[in-house]
This record gives structure tokens, sequence and C-alpha cells, in this order.
């Protein structure tokens, strides 16, 4: 089963009346006059992140394609707006390659989020399509974000890697 089928499965679950896996997310999602509203606000910007949420290095090119290029135009057509920053779904070092950073760039993208935890390292242009993250836990206190924010967080991580290594 690839998955395209799995997700097929899933939504009919989903929908499925009698299903016990039926549950509805809407109260967690924003609406489009939600996202159109906070898409307005000067320190907000609204990025896009794929129509169905594939792991995109398990797709053929064309759906590749059309998964980056078509939620931007969705995004950009709802919002009256370009949609200039990508975030790679998962985004971890096995569902993001070259081909998916190639195909960023190509749908006329200007950055895109990894799920790789750290700082930025290099100057080089490439680095704004693996621009790595910094999570922040519901559970994380002040202390922990503002440790985590510091960048100390990070040293002494890559401190730890390579020392096991
Ligand atoms: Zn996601």
């Amino acid at each position: 089963m690839d998955q395209h089928d799995l997700m097929r499965q899933l939504r009919k679950l989903g929908t499925e009346s009698d299903s016990t896996l039926k549950y509805s997310y809407d109260h967690l999602m924003m609406d489009w006059d939600e996202v159109t509203a906070i898409s307005k606000h000067p320190l907000i910007t609204i990025g896009s992140h794929t129509e169905q949420h594939y792991v995109l290095t398990l797709l053929e090119e064309e759906q590749l394609k059309q998964e980056i290029h078509n939620a931007r135009k969705i995004l950009e057509s709802r919002l009256d707006k370009k949609v200039r920053c990508f975030s790679y779904p998962f985004g971890g070092s096995y569902h993001v390659n070259q081909r998916e950073i190639d195909e960023a760039v190509r749908a006329g993208y200007l950055c895109a989020c990894t799920t790789s935890y750290g700082h930025i390292r290099g100057t080089d242009k490439s680095e704004l399509f693996r621009i790595p993250r910094i999570g922040i836990d519901y559970f994380d206190t002040l202390e922990q974000i503002s440790w985590k924010l510091s960048g100390l967080d990070v040293l002494f991580r890559l401190n730890r890697e390579l020392r096991l290594e």
C-alpha cells in the first residue's frame, strides 16, 4: 500500500458516520476568514505546506510538482497576496532532498523550512531552502525558551553529538 492508498482509506474511515475514527479537528483549524485576517498583520507571514501533506521524497516527479506549486496558488488566490515561504511536510532529513529543494526554488519560493533542529549555519543562499527550527514545546517554561533562543542549546547539542561520534 502506498501513501496515496493509505490517505484514501484514512479519509474514508474519517468520514464514515459509524466509524470509531471519526473525529473532527475543525475546532483546531483556522477558517479562511481567520487566515485572511491574520495574513494582514505586518509581523505575520503565511507560508505554504503542500496540498495533501505527503512525504515528498516518495512522490513521482509530476505529483511533487503539483503538491508544491498548487498549494501556493491556492493560498495566493485566497489571500490575494504573494506566498514566498514554504515548509516541507515532516521536514526531516528523510523527507527533504535536493530534488524537493529544487522544486521549491522552481515554484518561486524565497525560502523553505525543515524540521532539523538548530540555527542557520552558513551564509550560502541555498541555506534559505534548508532553514532549521528550534521547536518550542507546549510544556517549555520561559527559562527553557530563553535557553533555546540564546543559541546555547544548539551548541550544547552539537558538542554532545561530536563527543558521541
Ligand atoms: Zn505538516
